[in-house]
């Protein structure tokens, strides 16, 4: 995966300062426990508009604030504060192209108590340029991980906090050190949860199958779209249900889904190549429609898209 470059400016501390200001101490709750949730959102240029279309911005801050419910992180963040903080900070960047922010609420004081009043909590966005992958049009390849996706009883995936990711960084690093693109995990039962950032979807068929949202996995945005495209749009049947680790590789097809790797096809699984071993019909057919939905900009039919600052 690419290292992304460092913008000049991020929002931290109620307003836009430069980059470098954006400093928390080494003692705080963040730095030690990893007490911090987060959200990664997409905003797609619209040359014809001169402005960012944010993809479920409302979606994104309904997660976060579960996810902050959780973990008891306070805060007073709400949709119109986010998309003016997006807003001021997109402005400042001025980036004329598709980008990503991570707007992250962070403890810098608190322990272990559940009293809001004893807690100091903090919020940061960083915005960053998003070009579209290489890998959507070639594909990857995934390896089956060694390590399970922490379950519900343990480090809940339905919650996006920055602790989770250590469970997903190791299940990465093995793949990234055998080589391979990404990590799927199984959960603790030994069936497909997901990959380190993303959903998994195959393709037996006429049916295209993913895992339930009980099998470990993040409630996630881009596969609630995903399956809106396939069943309205392609009109394919889509079962969620419980897939083994044998379907990845008896699969026709087998793409991943996610806010940053969008719709990526899957070519391979454990060195087995899936379906004859290149993107397929229904993978290449559901990214388009993604595509056309997430930059259709103000002809956006469906209530997915808001509004970015029109930069001049
Ligand atoms: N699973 C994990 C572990 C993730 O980090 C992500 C990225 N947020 C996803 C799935 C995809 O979720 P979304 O479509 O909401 O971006």
């Amino acid at each position: 995966m690419a290292e992304l470059s460092t913008p000049d400016h991020i929002w931290f501390d109620g307003a836009v300062r430069p980059w470098h200001e954006a400093r928390v101490h080494v003692w705080t709750e963040t730095v030690l426990r990893a007490a911090s949730v987060f959200e990664g959102l997409r905003g797609y240029w619209n040359p014809q508009e001169s402005r960012h279309y944010f993809v479920h911005l409302d979606r994104h801050v309904r997660r976060l604030h579960d996810s902050a419910k959780v973990t008891r992180i306070p805060h007073t963040l709400d949709e119109e504060t986010l998309l003016k903080a997006l807003s001021e900070l997109v402005s400042a960047l001025d980036y004329r192209e598709d980008i990503y922010a991570r707007p992250t609420l962070y403890l810098e004081k608190g322990r272990y108590t559940a009293d809001a009043s004893a807690m100091q909590a903090g919020f940061f966005m960083p915005v960053f340029p998003s070009p579209r992958e290489k890998t959507i049009d070639t594909g990857i390849t995934c390896l089956v991980s060694s390590w399970r996706r922490s379950g519900d009883d343990t480090a809940p995936p339905k919650v996006k906090a920055a602790a989770n990711y250590y469970n997903l960084r190791l299940a990465r690093l093995e793949a990234d050190t055998h080589g391979y693109g990404e990590a799927i995990l199984l959960n603790s039962a030994g069936k497909v949860a997901e990959t380190g950032g993303a959903s998994v979807f195959i393709v037996r068929g006429d049916t295209v199958v993913t895992p339930g949202i009980s099998e470990s996995i993040l409630d996630s945005i881009t596969r609630a779209s995903v399956i809106e495209l396939l069943r309205d749009s392609l009109g394919l049947r889509v079962e969620e249900r419980q897939v083994e680790r044998t379907e990845l590789y008896l699969s026709d097809e087998v793409f991943l889904t996610g806010t940053l790797c969008e719709v990526t096809p899957v070519v391979g699984v454990d060195g087995t190549p899936v379906g004859q071993g290149r993107p397929g019909p229904v993978t290449t057919a559901v990214q388009r429609a993604y595509y056309e939905a997430v930059q259709s900009g103000s002809a956006d039919t469906r209530g997915w898209l808001t509004a970015g600052p029109r930069l001049g």
